[in-house]
């Protein structure tokens, strides 16, 4: 059965718009008037204006490889992030640490480890995966280049870009 749906009455005003574009103009004109005195930031000069200090604590940019305090990287060579990774942005190649060495009972180090940026979509699932505490997603997001090559980043830029990071390391743990 077919239902009749009631129309309102409009006003006059309401008929001609002119009220409701006003209202509307009237919005804009006060933005507009608090841009002139300065009040309003509207346009950021990029690069010379950065968003960086209102980054939240959980954004998510480039990934990149920490060392702890005494300067080793964290890393063991695990492969999970490797693994994980869903674009295949990730290329690790193991390195065997000498079981005659201080820290022989780790047994692997990154001897190669790459991320190609180009692939990466920021996702964080290696971060997530990690099982030392050995990478994460920093807040750098400006990467640029003039060729492909310089967005692939090795393992000696990853750790640049990561820094130090403290805390509990599993492989450094005389328990584990
Ligand atoms: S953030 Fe995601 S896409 Fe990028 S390297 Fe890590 S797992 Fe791969
Ligand atoms: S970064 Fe973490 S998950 Fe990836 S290989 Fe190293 S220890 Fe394993």
């Amino acid at each position: 059965m077919a239902y009749k749906v009631s129309r309102p009455n409009l006003t006059f005003a309401e008929k001609i718009y002119l009220p409701s574009v006003l209202a509307g103009l009237r919005i804009t004109l006060g933005h507009l008037w608090r841009m002139l005195r300065g009040k309003t930031h509207v346009v950021m000069q990029y690069p010379e204006e950065k968003w960086d200090s209102h980054l939240p604590e959980y954004y998510r940019g480039a990934p990149t490889l920490v060392r702890d305090e005494h300067g080793r990287t964290r890393c063991v060579s695990c492969q999970l992030c490797e693994f994980i990774c869903p674009p295949r942005a990730i290329r690790i190649k193991p390195g065997e640490i000498p079981a005659g060495d201080k820290f022989g009972k780790v047994e692997k180090y990154p001897a190669e480890f790459d991320i190609d940026m180009l692939r990466c979509i920021y996702c964080g699932l290696c971060q997530e995966v990690c099982p030392e505490q050995a990478i994460f997603l920093q807040k750098q997001y400006a990467l640029t280049g003039t060729a492909r090559t310089q967005l692939m980043h090795n393992k000696e830029k990853l750790l640049e870009m990561g820094g130090i990071k403290t805390g509990l390391v599993n492989k450094w743990n005389e328990k584990k």
